[in-house]
């Protein structure tokens, strides 16, 4: 791949240049465990002003006027009652780009014409929370056969190498103009679409208005050589995933307004943009241009599915639509850091907008994605906010991941994964408070 016309060769990935490069990974150098939450923090909390609260859910953020005085949360196991928690400062909210947006609109903080059908007293009437929901996607099934044996790899003894360098993790991570001769149409192209067109018809005004800046430039990075839009993960094999790492489409996370307490409606709204089937359409041709790299040929390459015939862009673009997966289970963007008048629902000191003592610490707050996986990202916006807070330590309560500073979170894969598994059974619950606990911090 080294050889391809333009692909660089950094020495990782963390100095901004596009290419072909080794990336870490969050995983115990001895066991091979993958870094998450239990294993990589909360086993080795021992401070006493710390309290871990498992199978609960909050439900409702408490106000007193538009300050966040504490939270309600509710057990999502056997019976029991709701119990409200005050803050004694400060209410920061953590619970991830799903399950964020859902507690704001509970808690009445979210477009008011869906709170005012979910019959939840708006609080504050903020339009973007829940919307420019996006994440990474991918094509799994492009596949190909080598017919005439296969090309060496380099031998690997996991049992002899240790340390970071224990996986494979080789990627490619390219800029638009590097994957198709086409990039200037296509970015112009996109550039002069209405941001309304692709957009829900009752789409906010001031969401429409962050979507012209997101679109602004997205369609200056689509032009932009270190703006990675096509992730590949390199492996021995012949073809791959290829991944669309910054989706031109947005989508949005929403209570239901027949049942706000059950899970949230995610609606990654997938391919709604076109320019983003123009995209995945070039990543896999891209692909195709790898596998016919004269280094391939005396293994005769063949490509089984969808099959080389399949290149018209009607006939690629139906077989994509039909295959595209719209998540790498990196959401993000569903309490973006923006200004309110672009549909922004945390300013710069991540405080939600309109309210006072209530901050988003997670992965909701990042307005447009990084060219790679979030949790990284999501390290540091929790080390830049533990920063602040260490400073004003005994300031305040928050639940879901907290900053690694204050508690030491490593938010990884599988906190993901168990908020997906939490259970909606507060819906028809009734909430009742049994009296006020003081957390002494
Ligand atoms: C299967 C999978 C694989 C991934 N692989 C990678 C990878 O290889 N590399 C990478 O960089 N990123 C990866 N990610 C993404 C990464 O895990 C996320 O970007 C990161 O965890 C986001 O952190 P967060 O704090 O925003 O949210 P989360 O980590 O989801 O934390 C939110 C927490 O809040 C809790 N919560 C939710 N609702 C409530 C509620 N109502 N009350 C109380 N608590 C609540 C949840 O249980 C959860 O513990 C992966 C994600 C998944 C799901």
């Amino acid at each position: 791949m080294a050889s391809l016309p333009g692909v660089e060769k950094p020495k990782d990935g963390a100095g901004g240049t596009h290419g072909l490069f080794w990336i870490p990974s969050s995983i115990n150098p001895v066991t091979y465990d993958r870094s998450f939450s239990k294993n990589g923090h909360y086993d080795n909390i021992t401070r006493d002003n710390y309290e871990l609260i498992v199978e609960h859910r909050v439900n409702k953020i408490l106000f007193d006027g538009t300050t966040a005085s504490g939270v309600q949360f509710v057990p999502t196991v056997g019976d029991g009652v709701a119990v409200s928690v005050k803050a004694k400062k400060e209410v920061i909210l953590a619970a991830g780009a799903i399950h964020t947006p859902h507690v704001l609109q509970l808690s009445g903080i979210g477009p008011k014409a869906l709170l005012e059908k979910a019959r939840i007293d708006v609080v504050v009437d903020l339009p973007g929370v829940g919307q420019k929901f996006q994440d990474q996607g991918y094509v799994s099934s492009v596949a190909f056969e080598f017919t005439n044996g296969r090309p060496p790899s380099p031998a690997v003894d996991v049992e002899r190498i240790t340390g970071p360098t224990m996986s494979f993790n080789v990627v490619a991570r390219l800029g638009f103009p590097l994957v198709t001769e086409h990039f200037e149409s296509i970015a112009d192209a996109y550039a002069g679409q209405n941001p309304a067109d692709h957009l829900p018809a009752n789409t906010a005004p001031e969401v429409v208005a962050g979507y012209a800046a997101f679109q602004k430039l997205h369609a200056a990075q689509l032009k932009k050589k270190n703006v990675s839009f096509l992730g590949y993960l390199v492996n021995p094999g012949p073809g791959g995933n290829v991944m669309h790492l910054h989706s031109l489409s947005h989508g949005s996370v929403n209570i239901d307004p027949s049942k706000p307490f059950s899970e949230p409606i995610v609606d990654y709204r997938a391919l709604s943009n076109p320019t983003d089937l123009q995209i995945i359409m070039s990543n896999i041709r891209w692909l195709r241009k790898l596998m016919a790299n004269e280094a391939f040929t005396p293994y005769a390459p063949k490509e089984t599915n969808p099959g080389a015939n399949v290149d018209s862009d009607e006939d690629l673009g139906a077989w994509v639509r039909g295959v595209y997966i719209p998540t790498l289970y990196h959401p993000i963007g569903t309490a973006a850091k923006m200004p309110r008048e672009l549909g922004g629902v945390v300013d710069e000191g991540l405080l939600v907008h309109g309210t006072k003592g209530l901050s988003v610490v997670d992965a909701s707050i990042m307005p447009s994605m990084p060219g790679g996986p979030t949790s990284q990202t999501v390290y540091m916006i929790a080390e830049k906010v533990g920063s602040k807070f260490s400073k004003f330590s005994n300031f305040f309560f928050g639940f879901g991941m907290l900053t690694r500073n204050f508690a030491g979170c490593r938010s990884h894969q599988v906190s993901s994964v168990d908020s997906a598994r939490v259970r909606p059974e507060s819906e028809d619950r009734t909430v009742l408070s049994r009296g006020t606990w003081r957390l002494s911090l």
